[in-house]
């Protein structure tokens, strides 16, 4: 289980940022010097700190700092190595995504590390409280306390939930023909494009809450959902939206979605711990079903007229599991920032998904975090084809056995050939601007939505899945 940060915790960080903002923020140019350990690096293996870190030789990537370190630590960082040097080769791709925008500049420290907060003190919206900060507000394990108790989430305006000067607001209020983005939608895969497509100016840091729509979309156009043309029959598609947390503050940004699908009602059905967690208390406040429409949001017909509904589910707290009945099955499973390999909880969800052809796709922080997914697919085909042979896989085996017998997988053969197909993840372009950063070592960069793999493949017609009229 996942260690959560309290809510607590983190204003307490907010307020330090807040404090080293207003120190630099008449600064030329702004440098923050926060950072746990100014200037030094970690070794990866004995978190000593220093000055001169060796890295790994393979993959320049990870720091040491002894040989002897370096050879400790090789048994568990093979497994990463070849991952971490591609994620390094790709730095300048995440730099390029970051560089578009004149605001990311505040990230970056004077050791050249990043954190994405500076950017949210530069814009006043960095806090863990909905009411002061809307949509940004960050939480821990206390999430949705009081003010999203209060009312079903969704009732903040555009302004309240934006917490921007108006014209930085990506605004669903298009009543005005000439402030719709073009229709059908036309922009090119990269940000400046679609802040243009979008009449957004490059200086609005919109894109900090928008890559998560946009992930979305990118998800869904990996899979081949997106149409190139949005003439034709109206198409329904229900998207289960699997392991939310913070996303349950700034659903309404979702609506981006009702945009980006023209002529598509589009359900999007989310679950996850905070949801779940979150409904079951706001139960006492007058919400009664089981999977409540939290927002909706109709898109104006000159820009084709899409409709999104998000809904919350409470009946599975953090993983939907598919269940054999294939009526409940949705078009397709998305899970950001899924960390498919590092809980077990997916792997049920990852199976039924094979056996049932529901196309599942998900974004991670960077490509290593993908070798994790490839090792669990062969553990899992290890455990249905042959006996363990190593210490380590009689020790994990029991576990991955229990999971089978759970899931009762009907057709092994099938979930066996799903397991080894090959699963190349690439990176997405709109993925959050700015590295996930880490203080102390060179861990890959890494970035909310960095990168997009698809687990399950659409494998049947793809209008078979969706309701035509
Ligand atoms: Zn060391
Ligand atoms: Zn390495």
């Amino acid at each position: 289980m996942a260690e959560f940060i309290t809510t607590e915790q983190i204003e307490a960080h907010c307020k330090v940022i807040r404090q080293e903002w207003d120190r630099i923020k008449h600064d030329p140019s702004p440098r923050f010097s926060l950072t746990k350990h100014p200037g030094q690096s970690q070794c990866n293996q004995c978190r000593a700190l220093m000055d001169k870190p060796k890295v790994c030789s393979a993959c320049k990537m990870i720091y040491y700092c002894s040989p002897q370190c370096i050879k400790t630590g090789w048994k568990t960082h093979k497994v990463h190595c070849s991952a971490f040097k591609r994620d390094g080769e790709q730095i300048p791709k995440y730099k390029a995504v970051t560089k578009q925008f004149p605001w990311t500049d505040v990230g970056y420290n004077i050791y050249g590390h990043f954190n994405e907060n500076f950017i949210l003190a530069r814009f006043g919206v960095l806090g863990t409280t909905r009411r002061k900060v809307g949509y940004w507000a960050a939480h821990g394990r206390g999430v949705l306390d009081e003010d999203l108790l209060d009312a079903p989430w969704c009732n903040l305006t555009e302004t309240e939930g934006w917490r921007l000067p108006n014209e930085f607001i990506p605004t669903l209020a298009l009543q005005n023909p000439d402030s719709c983005p073009t229709f059908p939608p036309t922009f090119d895969t990269n940000w400046t494009s679609y802040y243009q497509w979008r009449g957004l100016p490059i200086a609005s840091p919109a894109a900090m809450l928008l890559h998560w729509p946009l992930s979305v979309y990118a998800c869904l156009k990996e899979l081949g959902l997106v149409s190139e043309n949005a003439v034709g029959a109206r198409r329904k598609l229900t998207v289960f939206y699997v392991g939310a947390r913070e996303e349950v503050c700034l659903i309404p940004v979702f609506g981006e979605l009702a945009l980006l699908f023209p002529n598509t009602d589009l359900d999007l059905v989310i679950f996850g711990e905070t949801t779940g967690h979150a409904l079951r208390r706001a139960k006492g406040r007058g919400i009664k079903a089981h999977r409540p429409c939290v927002f909706d949001y109709t898109a104006p017909t000159a820009c084709g007229g899409g409709t999104i509904r998000v809904f919350i589910d409470t009946g599975n707290p953090t993983y939907y599991c598919p269940s054999r009945e294939r009526s409940e099955h949705p078009d397709v499973i998305v899970a950001l920032n899924a960390g498919l390999g590092s809980c077990i909880s997916w792997q049920h969800v990852i199976l039924r998904s094979f056996e049932f052809d529901i196309p599942f796709v998900i974004t991670d922080y960077c490509e290593a975090c993908l070798v994790d997914v490839r090792q669990t697919m062969d553990l899992l085909h290890q455990v249905l084809t042959r006996a363990p042979k190593s210490a380590e896989e009689i020790r994990l085996q029991p576990v991955f056995k229990k999971i089978l017998e759970e899931v009762q997988v009907g057709d092994v053969e099938k979930v066996c050939a799903a397991l080894k197909r090959e699963r190349p993840g690439k990176l997405n372009a709109f993925m959050q601007p700015g590295q996930k950063g880490d203080d102390c070592s060179k861990l890959g960069p890494g970035s909310r939505n960095a990168c997009i793999q698809v687990i399950t493949p659409v494998t049947k017609d793809v209008e078979a899945g969706v309701n035509t009229q």
